[in-house]
């Protein structure tokens, strides 16, 4: 087993179109690796420039950020060969990492483009580094930039910073520092493919709860009626439906709240998240938590408040 370190520097026209009108937002002009072995030392580099086919002209801050000297992309090869080449680089079954959630999806989405043979059909399973170092510094909340992690580790800066080898060589330093019980336990999915059934939905558990991806719905109120979505369990009791303490609620439509009591267990708060994917279906990331009477308390008030203000605009409870 390997691991696959990778970074995608890309292009993005500057007509003030939205990236939805698109057909390709971003088109991938270089790819970076570093292939580390079970021990997370480096055994081998990648590094190669795409010649661009659909935005001849770069955006002028990407030029200045990759530092590209003229005609330099030009010389670059063909997205379609060079990701061949890389995939026969990165060898059978690699585990992905990358610096972030996005990497994994623009290459699906240029390979898409070009009609090459998909990486995979369903979800793939990968490494956030980010995310990762996170947990690791015990904020997941913020994001932080790779270059404040190298700095943070104190690793030595011998790879000039922004392209995207450097960015995958020092995702990939920042990689063999973190703890395995983390790098184990922090589990990404990229969702460029949702899981197809209800049989290949994704479950992931945690220590103190769990997390569901839902598979896509074409109709978002089947997603929000779907009685496996929206009916609160127990965990620990292995999936026993438990007593509804708080019904669901939401102010955003996006995120939605509720809260379960489980007789042996107490409270579990259950925090809906629906998003739209790539071919335009609904999906919903679940997570379970259990929390204690303070939290419930909270919720029950936080769940008031916003009934109130619904009522206020006369939005239907
Ligand atoms: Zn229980």
């Amino acid at each position: 087993m390997s691991y696959i370190v990778f970074d995608l520097e890309w292009n993005q026209p500057q007509d003030g179109k939205h990236s939805d009108e698109r057909e390709l937002a971003f088109e991938i002009i270089e790819i970076g690796a570093v292939k580390l072995n079970e021990d997370l030392k480096l055994i081998s580099k990648y590094q190669q420039l795409i010649r661009p086919q659909v935005y001849q002209e770069i955006n002028w801050r990407i030029r200045k950020m990759l530092a590209l000297k003229p005609g330099e992309l030009a010389k670059g090869k063909h997205f379609p060969k060079a990701v061949r080449e890389f995939l026969e680089w990165c060898g059978p079954d690699p585990v992905w990492c990358t610096w972030g959630t996005q990497d994994l999806t623009e290459l699906q989405r240029n390979m898409a483009y070009y009609e090459m043979t998909p990486l995979s059909t369903e979800p793939i399973r990968y490494m956030n580094v980010q995310k990762m170092y996170g947990v690791m510094c015990g904020n997941i909340a913020q994001s932080k930039a790779l270059e404040t992690a190298v700095d943070e580790l104190q690793l030595r800066k011998d790879v000039p910073f922004h392209r995207a080898f450097s960015d995958a060589y020092y995702t990939g330093k920042v990689l063999a520092r973190i703890p395995e019980e983390i790098r184990t336990e922090c589990v990404s999915y990229d969702l460029y493919h949702l899981p197809v059934s209800r049989k290949k939905e994704i479950h992931i558990d945690g220590p103190d709860g769990e997390c569901l991806i839902t598979k896509g719905y074409e109709d978002r109120e089947d997603l929000l009626h779907d009685p496996h979505v929206m009916t609160i369990q127990c965990g620990k009791c292995g999936g026993i439906t438990v007593k509804t303490a708080v019904r669901w609620f939401t102010a955003n439509n996006k995120v939605f709240y509720a809260a379960g009591c489980c007789k042996e267990h107490g409270y579990v708060l259950a925090k809906l998240r629906v998003r739209k994917n790539e071919q335009s279906l609904f999906y919903a990331e679940r997570e379970y938590n259990y929390i204690d009477e303070a939290a419930m308390e909270e919720l029950k008030q936080q769940r008031r408040e916003t009934m109130e203000k619904q009522k206020a605009k006369g939005v239907g409870a």
